[in-house]
């Protein structure tokens, strides 16, 4: 059942205690309430997950960014909805939630709101419109991530409307992130934790467990090693047990007592599945999302931050400016050295991706080397190459396209030869540089990428840029 209340402040509130197909009802209109309850009924979990999204603030043409809240006897149903939700209330007559929609409207007054025939399908009109959601809900900060447990604010939110495939998701929200970055709309406040990630699938529900290092099975025992001082036999325990007691296996003399007639140096695994021993069992690791077993040296890292909107992006995102400025191509132009590589990466899980990447990498040398010589540098190289991403990590510039899968070698010597001659005209422009070092890398699966990375983070700079 739904009907319509209004609180002592005014409001209009919509209260409902089942599935209601809001914008389906010819009877409710969209000015007709300010706010949505669900107020209790024995109702489960999924139900309340159907309410919440007939009543989304994104898709709901009648509810769209309204504020909504929850009875607080419904909240162990609906926790993991609760950054979609505005409160959970004992009493919605109570003052303090009339000032909680009062304060949304007005942030909400402040920001304009795109109107689009069918905005819900364009993934970049719904991720801005998460951002003003955020933002009318003064939330200013959230993490990069989106694992459980990390995620706040507007990756919260993000999460809680996007279901739970890892990858698909956190593909798509690291790939707005760094356009956000990019555009100075946020920036890092915090790093906040280095985590790691399923290099096949990108989730972070991993299971570690020891195994043995030469069969790679986790059925392992562990037992002490017995060294019996009269004859200096050393074994596992197990091969001293006789009857209740101790007896050396190669001396046959019972052992008695600890320090005396034998010590315990150290502790040994035995492999149930193949017999062997060993000192040190290994790591292993899988993923529970999409089975794949590996070590930990396998799994890509990745840092979590927590951002915040920055007074110009808030200003972009309140307007339709953010709108347009959001929606170009991350492969072209200049990024961030981090940006860069995590669009790399991100290529690198995209299902469906029919290109290798091709990285020209070379260094600058030179007396006084600045930034703004790269910059120079790089501006003049996007004047040849649009079609390239740029970024330089001093000091070494990079430059990478996407280029077919079947791009055969006379192609790519071309490419290079190419490259080359850019590179001596650039040298001949600025006089006092050398470029050298020219580096190009063909990365044509997800382990040539990850190793690329990798190498990348630990090739320290060598001048102070
Ligand atoms: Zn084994
Ligand atoms: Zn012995
Ligand atoms: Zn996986």
């Amino acid at each position: 059942m739904y009907k319509i209340k209004t609180l002592s402040s005014g409001y209009k509130v919509l209260y409902l205690d089942c599935v209601v197909a809001v914008d389906e009802i010819e009877e409710i209109s969209a000015t007709d309430f300010d706010a949505v309850y669900i107020e209790y009924k024995n109702i489960s979990p999924t139900e309340i997950a159907l309410i919440l999204q007939k009543t989304s603030p994104f898709v709901s043409k009648k509810c769209r960014m309204k504020p909504r809240f929850i009875s607080s006897r419904l909240k162990d149903r609906s926790l993991s909805f609760a950054a979609v939700i505005d409160g959970f209330v004992t009493d919605i007559n109570d003052p303090q939630i009339s000032e909680r929609i009062e304060g949304i409207y007005y942030n909400l007054s402040r920001m304009e709101f795109y109107e689009a025939a069918d905005v819900s399908s364009n993934p970049i009109i719904l991720f801005l419109k998460l951002c003003k959601y955020a933002l009318s809900r003064n939330m200013i900060t959230f993490t990069s991530c989106l694992i459980p447990g990390y995620s706040e604010g507007f990756s919260a939110i993000y999460q809680a409307i996007s279901g739970n495939t890892p990858m698909n998701v956190m593909e798509q929200f690291a790939r707005y992130i760094h356009i956000l970055e990019d555009l100075e709309y946020i920036e890092k406040t915090d790093f906040i934790e280095r985590v790691h990630l399923c290099p096949e699938c990108g989730s972070s529900h991993l299971l570690y467990m020891e195994c043995c290092p030469k069969c790679h099975s986790s059925h392992i025992k562990q037992e002490s090693v017995i060294h019996h001082f009269r004859c200096a036999n050393i074994s596992p325990e197990s091969t001293y047990a006789y009857d209740g007691e101790y007896r050396c296996p190669k001396c046959h003399h019972i052992l008695r007592h600890i320090g005396v007639d034998y010590d315990r140096p150290a502790n040994i695994h035995t492999c149930k599945k193949c017999s062997h021993t060993f000192i040190n069992t290994q790591m292993k690791v899988i993923c529970s999302h999409c089975n794949k077993t590996m070590t930990p040296a396998d799994l890509t890292p990745m840092d979590i931050y927590r951002y915040s909107f920055t007074p110009d992006g808030i200003a972009a995102i309140s307007s339709n400016e953010a709108t347009l400025a959001i929606n170009r191509d991350i492969w072209k132009g200049y990024s961030k050295f981090s940006s860069f590589l995590s669009q790399i990466q991100l290529l690198s899980y995209s299902r469906g991706n029919n290109k290798d990447i091709f990285i020209s990498r070379f260094k600058i040398e030179g007396d006084g080397i600045r930034k703004d010589i790269a910059m120079d540098i790089l501006e003049d190289l996007q004047h040849r190459y649009h079609y390239n991403n740029f970024s330089y990590d001093m000091p070494y510039i990079y430059m990478a396209s996407k280029i077919s899968k079947d791009t055969n070698e006379e192609t790519l010597l071309h490419i290079k030869e190419e490259i080359e001659n850019i590179i001596s005209s650039i040298e001949i422009k600025y006089g006092n540089i050398h470029i050298t070092d020219i580096t190009y890398f063909h990365l044509k699966d997800k382990e040539r990428i990850n190793s690329f990375i990798k190498q990348t983070k630990t090739t320290k700079p060598l001048i102070n840029a």
